[in-house]
């Protein structure tokens, strides 16, 4: 994964480092922050002082990870995590590639001198850092940060906390090993993880039976309600006004993977979920099999991503939101069928 001189300058980087800052991106998933906390726990047993820096709310679900004490909010806790980036004299950019992706933590991270190292998977990775480790084609940062510790560290520097960040961020990454996953190294990594006493099925249960009532009934309601499908398009969407989410006293978080729904009637392949924000239309897009979500994210959202996972933003009303996403499908009706 590493080139020669990349590997050479990174051990440098880091056998030289006091203080490492390990940022992530805005709206963190169990990728972002289980990547992020086992590199800021290995560079800690290290003797280095690691922090991690998260741009906004970090999910309920990932708040039992071991390590989580490394972490710094920056939306809510501004000065101890500009101090983290101001102090850090090497900077891991970890599940992001534009520095787009970290709100206003971009600003402290161009800013800084440090040395800049990007390990992620989404495509069209933007140049900000002295060395990008960019692999589109991994199913998770987690993946990528295992095979970058065996190649940085010759010694064993894993532990049952850093293999369980590291499960998570691959489980999650991967919807619990149903896509992004379909190559045998996933599943050797995997295999080595089980080594360090892994509970894998603990681990299962802490991220994905740790919903609130609240949340529950919430899926309920877009099931029953919201979910609008449309087989002619092997499409199917779901919405959420503001309004909505304070009636389910809605949490951050709480509409992860509410995309995924769809999914589970017979014939879906295209989804997309639609979340009012204060200043915008969050739009969430996810396929299955090789229609290209990141082109319809990227043409009409002003957004990007990957194939099968893809994101942007609306600035019209909901309703105009919807109208337009409807009036869109034609155009890709071809492709949706091909599929
Ligand atoms: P999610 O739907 O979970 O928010 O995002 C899924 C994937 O879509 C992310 O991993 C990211 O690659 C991409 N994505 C989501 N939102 C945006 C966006 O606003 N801009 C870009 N470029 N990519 C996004
Ligand atoms: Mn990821």
């Amino acid at each position: 994964m590493l080139s020669e001189e990349a590997g050479k300058n990174i051990s440098q980087w880091i056998g030289s480092a006091k203080k490492v800052a390990v940022l992530t991106h805005t709206n963190p998933d169990g990728d972002a922050i289980g990547s992020s906390l086992a590199l800021a726990l290995v560079l800690k047993k290290q003797g280095i002082d690691a922090r991690v820096v998260i741009p906004d709310g970090l999910p309920d679900f990932l708040r039992w990870l071991p390590g989580i004490e490394l972490s710094t909010t920056f939306a809510y806790k501004k000065e101890k995590a500009i101090e983290v980036i101001e102090g850090a004299d090497l900077i891991f950019c970890l599940d992001f590639n534009d520095p787009d992706r970290i709100n206003g933590v971009k600003e402290y991270l161009l800013r800084s001198t440090a040395k800049k190292v990007l390990i992620d998977h989404h495509q069209n990775p933007v140049r900000f850092t002295d060395i990008s480790i960019s692999e589109t084609w991994r199913g998770s940062v987690g993946e990528m940060i295992y095979l970058f510790l065996k190649e940085v560290f010759v010694e064993d520097v894993l532990d049952k906390d850093i293999a369980t960040c590291l499960y998570v961020a691959i489980m999650t990454d991967t919807g619990n090993f149903n896509y992004a996953s379909s190559y045998p190294e996933v599943f050797h990594i995997v295999g080595e993880l089980m080594n360090y006493d892994l509970e894998k099925d603990r681990i299962y249960s802490n991220v994905y039976d740790a919903f609130s009532e609240d949340r529950m009934r919430l899926q309920g309601y877009c099931m029953q309600e919201k979910m609008v499908v449309l087989p002619k398009f092997h499409t199917a969407y779901i919405s959420l006004t503001d309004e909505e989410l304070r009636r389910f006293n809605h949490r951050k978080g709480d509409t992860e993977g509410f995309v995924n729904i769809p999914f589970s009637v017979k014939g879906i392949r295209f989804t997309a979920l639609f979340v009012e924000k204060k200043d915008r239309i969050k739009a969430s897009f996810r396929s299955r099999g090789k229609f290209p979500v990141n082109r319809v994210a990227a043409d009409h959202y002003q957004g990007g991503g990957h194939i099968n996972a893809a994101g942007g933003d609306s600035f019209l009303s909901m309703e105009e939101t919807l109208k337009q996403f409807q009036s869109l499908l034609p155009e890709y009706a071809r492709l949706l069928s091909d599929t």
